[in-house]
């Protein structure tokens, strides 16, 4: 399954993933292999650790 459109953080380099969270194409300068997210989505998960905003 190929992704094609530009970075959604970006929107200027070739969006080469999907954030499993926001469902954001991004490149993989924004892409968080860590998490599987974007770096917004990466960002965000690391900041509010108390918020449930998802399954588990
Ligand atoms: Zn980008
Ligand atoms: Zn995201």
């Amino acid at each position: 399954m190929s992704v094609s459109g530009l970075c959604s953080v970006c929107g200027n380099a070739q969006a080469q993933f999907t954030c499993d969270r926001c469902g954001a194409v991004v490149c993989q300068e924004h892409y968080d292999a860590a998490t599987g997210f974007c770096t917004e989505c990466a960002a965000e998960v690391r900041r509010g650790r108390g918020e449930t905003d998802g399954p588990r």
